[in-house]
């Protein structure tokens, strides 16, 4: 992807930057004194607005260290301004995108058996796959046929709600980001329901697919996250203003989450995914070894969106058992099943696609 000719310029004026401080500046402090108590805040958000984290920081004499090995000289953040880039409040995406197109979301219990955030979470993939992309988003209570992203509980700082990675770059510790963090005892603190707490995971979403915030700029939010450079690149085919998009920086509590993405969000993961070839996958979400009350009950299909039908195939080679089923409704009630090996087979039919076989080999003890 093309980064605008502007953000080119920052790069470009960083990579100046950094040369002509090691040509100059090192040398002058062959031992540097570190010297934390004279970081001015105005030195400080200016590094902030630059990308870097302002807590790795370090001030030595004439210079500033961020991130360990870069170099900042004083002079040079005393005279560099922030170019403007022409900020436009419009929809943006990432340099990367996903490499994949049957996103399997690992739903943990902590999230299935809480109604108010299972419903919302259903309703978030539900809205992303309608949105008629190449994308299929699967929610999977098994980690045994792997999974792509995460969701996780945890606390985060002041009033975030939730937290996202963008696509191909390593996490806060190091490795492939793949998480959405959710901030739930805030959340719960302010009585949000299940539908505004399904706007806070499509937006979440929607930064793992590549889309930044849509008043990114205005909001001069950097080109980079936990170090690494995201990039922001606008889309071409939209050129106004949303301020119905899901993907603006904030959340305001009088939106009652009735409406998700709008239209505009629809065209923009249709752009950066559009729907040129089927690849449709399912996958089953039963233990590969259950009781025999575990084993009935109902089964839906991991994928969460419109469907025009489901079959399912219950197999059992030792007995010869065989059951098969086609439906419209995506509640299939399993039937009683003798303690046995099956094989689970599933496939779903949506009004563009027909999905592989998906096959499950289930003990029922
Ligand atoms: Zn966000």
């Amino acid at each position: 992807m093309k980064i605008t000719s502007s953000l080119l310029t920052v790069a470009l004026l960083f990579l100046f930057c950094f040369v002509a401080c090691k040509k100059n500046d090192i040398s002058q402090t062959a031992t540097p004194k570190e010297d934390q108590e004279r970081i001015d805040e105005k030195y400080l958000a200016k590094i902030e607005k630059l990308g870097f984290k302002r807590s790795s920081v370090r001030c030595y004499d004439s210079i500033f260290v961020v991130e360990n090995d870069i170099i900042i000289a004083k002079k040079f953040l005393d005279t560099f301004h922030i170019p403007v880039v022409n900020p436009n409040d419009r929809h943006a995406h990432s340099d990367q995108s996903l490499s994949f197109n049957n996103i399997r979301i690992y739903t943990s219990q902590p999230w299935w058996s809480n109604s108010t955030y299972y419903s919302a979470l259903n309703r978030a993939l539900y809205e992303w796959n309608s949105a008629g992309s190449n994308l299929n988003f699967h929610m999977l209570f098994q980690t045994d046929q792997g999974y792509d992203w995460n969701l996780i509980f945890m606390s985060l700082p002041g009033t975030t709600l939730g937290s996202a990675d963008f696509p191909g770059l390593p996490d806060l510790n190091g490795v492939p980001g793949y998480n959405i963090l959710i901030n739930q005892n805030y959340i719960n603190a302010l009585g949000l329901t299940s539908n505004q707490i399904s706007w806070i995971l499509t937006h979440e979403m929607g930064h793992m697919l590549g889309l930044r915030h849509t008043d990114w700029d205005i909001n001069g939010e950097p080109n980079s996250q936990d170090g690494y450079y995201v990039g922001a690149n606008y889309f071409p085919n939209i050129t106004v203003q949303d301020p119905n998009s899901v993907m603006r920086a904030a959340f305001n509590t009088s939106n009652n989450g009735n409406v998700l993405l709008s239209s505009y969000d629809k065209l923009a993961v249709n752009t950066l995914y559009p729907l040129n070839s089927c690849n449709l996958q399912t996958f089953i979400n039963r233990p590969s070894v259950v009781s025999s009350g575990e084993a009935s009950g109902t089964l839906y299909p991991s994928y969460r969106g419109p469907i025009n039908f489901i079959e399912w195939q219950i197999t059992n080679s030792a007995t010869g058992y065989n059951y098969t089923s086609t439906d419209s409704d995506i509640e299939f009630q399993v039937p009683s099943l003798a303690p046995g090996t099956y094989v689970f087979k599933t496939r779903i039919t949506t009004a563009n696609c027909v999905s592989s076989w998906a096959s499950k080999t289930i003990t029922i003890q």
